[in-house]
């Protein structure tokens, strides 16, 4: 491998890893879409990841993963 494959090797690296961090990025501060059903989020949602309904569905699915056997 000479210089420009390994500076070219270096540079593709460093830009999945900038694309990937902006893909965190905006999913974690929210796309104005639900995730679930990619309808638009309510306005005051916007950083929301699912609109109020998936959300709501998500938080049950959660409950039953995590609380469903009774201890
Ligand atoms: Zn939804």
């Amino acid at each position: 491998m000479d210089d420009s494959d390994w500076a070219s090797s270096i540079e593709a690296k460093e830009r999945d890893a900038c694309i990937q961090k902006a893909r965190r990025y905006h999913i974690t501060k929210g796309t104005g879409v639900c995730g679930d059903c990619h309808d638009p989020v309510e306005a005051e949602r916007a950083n929301a990841l699912r609109c109020v309904s998936c959300q709501q569905d998500f938080e049950h699915r959660q409950r039953i993963k995590n609380g469903g056997r009774h201890v």
